[in-house]
């Protein structure tokens, strides 16, 4: 059997070996799962529930040891790992388990028009939902989208990112521990290949975390078969730092946001955008502080940067950084790997660059940013829009209504004022991107209701006569006259209803 071997970024020796299952044993796992789901969906919501809570407890409890496998696989530093993958991971769980029943509960939907009609909808799973997730949150992304997807009655095909399987691997473990029946959740260890061919092999629907191009290429298919999905994609988040921030803030919220998890993830301060009068400062300010963290061994309590996940990263970083010298930009800080064992790249901030560089256009996914002077919101607000990218985005500013008249105008999916990233993190509120960072959305009561099929049932609320005198058949001179007088009664001025009115009630 083929396998995939998992290494630690930070050391470069190998930590795991799965199996990177073929075509024929994925489609088996999926198989298996959809045999499982109906009894899965009939244990009922606050069953299903239970289970979730039961996770969230073993994660609570060995949180520590999550975090470490994390930082194994994926090379973040031990306190992120901690935050993200446990912390995270068990407070969504929480969460949507606390909620589901509220959040999924059948809705009536008043009547404008009928009121002799009700009408009310109803969410059922979809059936088998395939979560595919990248590798820079290794537990919280799989584990968070499946258990949304398992909360809602679906049973779940989760393949991994194939740098990180291990965190995947305990996710379906710790599931199983918590109660879970053994082929609702398939972990299905492939190659990227395989999962592309298995979106057309009889999944409901699709829970794609990945880059843009892997998304696009998915969501083609998807589009095809018609079925639903979700596209979470990259991202290239600006921070705007206005004339009146307070520097000193906006420079430690962007040092920590452009560098946690090394620069690797989709929410990442890309490209800074300072109003002139606080440009100088805040640039200083920021080379300080970066010239300040500790890079290396990500196990330590003390390290600020860990190792870059994805080997093929660093020729990425030293092209971008090659770019700014030949072409007339500063490096201020960094801008080389680190000349140790594994993979570590110095965090890295450049100045005197513009969007016709790669490094202020393209998404870095790394520990790199550049900074640029602009001169006043206008200029801020045009050159941050003027992306193809468009999930996060960071606004500081000391006073409340200009931040909020600034965060209103970004087209971003989410828009974050005098902080940074964390708001991926948040169970309760819509995470989703425009343009070429994705389409649908997860996390929020709407990404739980996603998940399902929100059918629609329409009954009598009065006693039926035996017939429809207004609508049914047989059509005649005087139904048609009837119906003619109706469309007044849909008409917006309250005269032209009541006339419509009357002469219904006079046909009869
Ligand atoms: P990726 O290369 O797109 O891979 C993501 C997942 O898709 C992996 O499990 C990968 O498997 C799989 N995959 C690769 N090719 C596939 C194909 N043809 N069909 C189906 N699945 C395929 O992305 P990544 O490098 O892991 O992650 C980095 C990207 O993810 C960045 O662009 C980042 O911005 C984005 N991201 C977005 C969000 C968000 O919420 N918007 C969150 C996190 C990350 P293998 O590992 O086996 O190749």
């Amino acid at each position: 059997m083929k396998t995939i071997l998992v290494d630690n970024p930070a050391t470069g020796e190998v930590i795991g070996e799965v199996p990177q299952l073929d075509r024929a044993e994925a489609e088996k796992q999926l198989h298996a799962a959809r045999a499982a789901q109906p009894a899965w969906e009939a244990l009922g919501l606050r069953e299903r529930a239970k289970i979730v809570f039961r996770f969230a407890q073993l994660v609570a409890d060995r949180a520590e040891d999550i975090a470490i496998l994390a930082t194994r696989e994926n090379g973040k530093p031990a306190q992120e790992a901690l935050l993200v993958e446990a912390f995270a991971t068990v407070d969504l769980a929480n969460y949507f388990a606390s909620r589901v029943e509220e959040i999924l509960a059948p809705r009536a939907v008043p009547m404008h028009m009928f009121h002799h009609r009700r009408s009310y909808v109803h969410y059922r799973p979809r059936g088998v939902v395939f979560v595919i997730s990248p590798w820079n949150a290794p537990m919280f992304t799989p584990a968070g989208e499946s258990i949304m997807a398992l909360l809602a009655g679906n049973a779940v095909l989760l393949k991994p990112a194939s740098y990180t399987p291990l965190s995947a691997l305990e996710f379906g473990k710790l599931m199983h521990e918590a109660g879970l029946p053994e082929d609702v959740l398939q972990v299905c260890t492939t190659s990227g290949g395989v999962a592309g061919e298995m979106v057309s092999a009889g999944v409901n629907y699709v829970n794609f975390t990945g880059s843009t191009a892997v998304g696009r290429a998915l969501s083609e298919t998807c589009g095809k078969l018609l079925i639903p999905c979700s596209m979470e994609l990259g991202g290239k988040a600006p921070a705007l730092v206005l004339e009146d921030a307070d520097v000193e803030q906006a420079a430690n919220a962007i040092t920590w946001g452009a560098f946690n998890n090394a620069g690797q993830v989709c929410a990442s301060v890309e490209r800074v955008y300072a109003h002139a009068r606080v440009y100088d400062a805040l640039l200083e300010a920021l080379v300080t502080r970066t010239k300040a963290l500790r890079v290396g061994d990500p196990t330590s309590r003390e390290t600020d940067i860990g190792a870059i996940t994805d080997p093929n990263a660093m020729a990425h970083y030293a092209k971008l950084v090659g770019e700014v010298r030949a072409r007339g930009g500063r490096v201020l800080t960094g801008g080389e790997a680190l000349q140790r064992p594994g993979r570590f790249f110095a965090p890295t901030v450049v100045a005197d660059v513009d969007e016709t560089f790669a490094i202020a256009r393209d998404e870095i996914f790394g520990p790199l940013v550049p900074v640029m002077r602009v001169n006043d919101d206008e200029e801020a607000i045009r050159r941050a829009n003027d992306s193809q990218y468009g999930l996060s985005a960071y606004v500081y500013s000391k006073h409340a209504e200009h931040a909020r008249s600034v965060a209103e105008r970004i087209e971003a999916g989410s828009v974050t004022i005098n902080e940074s990233v964390f708001v991926y993190g948040l169970p309760e509120t819509p995470w989703s991107g425009v343009k070429q960072s994705g389409v649908g959305l997860v996390h929020s009561d709407e990404g739980l209701r996603h998940l399902c099929v929100a059918y629609h049932v329409n009954e009598d609320r009065i006693v039926r006569p035996k017939n429809n005198p207004l609508v049914w058949y047989p059509y005649s001179e005087t139904s048609y006259n009837r119906i003619r007088d109706s469309v007044g009664l849909a008409d917006r001025r309250f005269g032209k209803r009541m006339e419509s009115l009357m002469d219904l009630v006079r046909s009869f």
